[in-house]
């Protein structure tokens, strides 16, 4: 068998070639690199398919998060709280504003926010959360929005994982991941669910004034041209990016289901293997067929018996791709340390930097594939 890889974007191109090569050639006949149609375009679309009012489109999804955090006018010393277990980019952006990042645990079924642990972690100078849609499951918005309202404080979503993802509240409402809290970010980092082919990233909120402040942030501060009213950035979606995603945009969905017949298909075959727990996702307890709160941007086992590093490498020396996400909780990377953490308070973390492994997701995985991962992982962890 081939090599399986953890995204296959060449296969995934093949089958759209025509029409996103033709949409890239618009760009470069029109030469309109920056602030070209197609950037309008795919922002009008990812407002409607999102349903929401505001996207502004940006450089990439590390920027989106800090933007968002400028434009909600947070200042040093704010306490921002997130998840402990998480891509650095949330912690990075909440630092680099000066503002103090306080890391919580995770719930060791979602791999989300913990909601104890959240309630524990405020304090009168916690400002904002940030929930992290992790691996493409939206994280308990109910629990957070009341929390943030109980306390006042701001909701940014870090849904760089989850785009397309559906949230159904406790009421029956049902959103898009990203468009519940006060703003939502992401990424269109080219192995995300919605990937370009270079950096992007955008910003979504119903807040017609925080649009209008972030539009300025996102352009050297300008409301006017050549006037610059506050501190801002250069963070630009690009037209080749544009053109690239608006060709991409109404796969989604398709994208979306691609991924849960992965993981279906994974749930299955692992469900008798006593060594394995497979991923959970919140409303329904397993992976249904109508499910839409997740969109598996990763499917992460995690393996009981401690044999996760000896599988990690037979799966490699059978040229089955795999990855740890994540080996250090943030808690506990160099840049992030302080001494106001117990590691009492990171027990399900901790545990999990042991216990994780993500298998190769992607939209073009085959049955043989998936046939073969599993058999070589069930005859491993007999
Ligand atoms: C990918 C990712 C980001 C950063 O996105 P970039 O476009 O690479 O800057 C932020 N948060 C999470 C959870 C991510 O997975």
């Amino acid at each position: 068998m081939k090599k399986i890889h953890m995204v296959d974007l060449q296969s995934q191109y093949q089958k759209i070639k025509e029409t996103v090569d033709q949409s890239i050639q618009e760009v470069l006949n029109s030469s309109a690199y920056i602030n070209g149609p197609q950037v309008k375009e795919f922002q009008a679309g990812l407002e409607s398919y999102l349903d929401v009012k505001h996207v502004i489109p940006c450089a990439n999804g590390t920027d989106a998060l800090q933007i968002a955090m400028m434009g909600l006018g947070l200042q040093p010393g704010d306490e921002v709280i997130t998840a402990d277990f998480t891509f650095a980019a949330t912690v990075e952006v909440i630092a680099l504003l000066q503002l103090t990042p306080v890391l919580v645990d995770v719930e060791a079924n979602t791999f989300n926010i913990d909601i104890d642990a959240l309630k524990k972690a405020i304090t009168p100078k916690t400002k904002a959360i940030v929930p992290v849609h992790l691996f493409g499951q939206v994280a308990n918005m109910d629990a957070i929005m009341e929390i943030a309202k109980e306390h006042n404080l701001f909701v940014i979503e870090d849904n760089a994982q989850a785009i397309g993802a559906n949230y159904t509240s406790k009421d029956g409402t049902k959103k898009k991941a990203g468009t519940i809290g006060n703003v939502g970010t992401t990424s269109f980092f080219p192995s995300k669910n919605l990937g370009c082919y270079g950096d992007g990233g955008a910003i979504f909120t119903n807040d017609d004034d925080l649009a209008h402040t972030i539009r300025g942030i996102v352009n050297h501060g300008m409301y006017k041209r050549y006037y610059h009213d506050v501190v801002g950035v250069n963070s630009r979606l690009d037209s080749m990016q544009a053109a690239v995603l608006k060709i991409k945009l109404p796969l989604l969905d398709s994208y979306c289901n691609a991924r849960r017949n992965a993981a279906k298909f994974y749930n299955k075959a692992f469900s008798n293997n006593a060594n394995i727990i497979t991923p959970t996702t919140s409303s329904c307890n397993q992976v249904c067929e109508h499910c839409d709160c997740h969109v598996f941007h990763q499917y992460t086992l995690q393996i009981t018996n401690g044999k996760r590093d000896e599988l990690h490498q037979h799966l490699l020396d059978n040229g089955i791709a795999n990855a740890i996400y994540y080996p250090v909780p943030l808690h506990k990377q160099k840049a992030y340390v302080d001494i106001r953490y117990k590691e009492e308070d990171f027990k399900v973390t901790n545990q999990l930097i042991d216990t994780v492994i993500s298998l190769p997701m992607h939209t073009e995985l085959d049955e043989e594939q998936l046939v073969f991962i599993t058999k070589t992982i069930n005859d491993f962890l007999k």
